[in-house]
């Protein structure tokens, strides 16, 4: 099985506390479903089952590669490049 080859793109683990929202949402006034954060520089963005989808934005504008969850008790992460979900932390 092929593994991601953009974890060099990783520079943060933990989640900010608290997670306040998607920017883009709280800025527009826009409700979201799931909250995702890109791994390479934070940016909280709303998952594809939100009406702005800023998460998959946020990857368009900046080619990030890799979100994780930001949902309370989910440490999966997802890269968009390789369509491949992983945990990047050993547990
Ligand atoms: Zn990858
Ligand atoms: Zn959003
Ligand atoms: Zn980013």
């Amino acid at each position: 099985m092929a593994g991601c080859s953009h974890l060099d793109a990783v520079e943060l683990l933990e989640l900010p506390d608290p997670v306040a929202g998607c920017e883009e949402c709280l800025a527009t006034g826009m409700s979201w479903v799931h909250l995702r954060m890109c791994q390479s520089c934070g940016h909280i963005g709303c998952c594809d089952n939100s009406p702005g989808r800023h998460a998959t934005a946020h990857h368009a504008d900046s080619r990030h590669p890799i979100i994780r969850s930001a949902e309370p008790g989910e440490d999966w992460s997802f890269c968009y490049e390789d369509e491949l979900m992983f945990r990047l932390r050993p547990s």
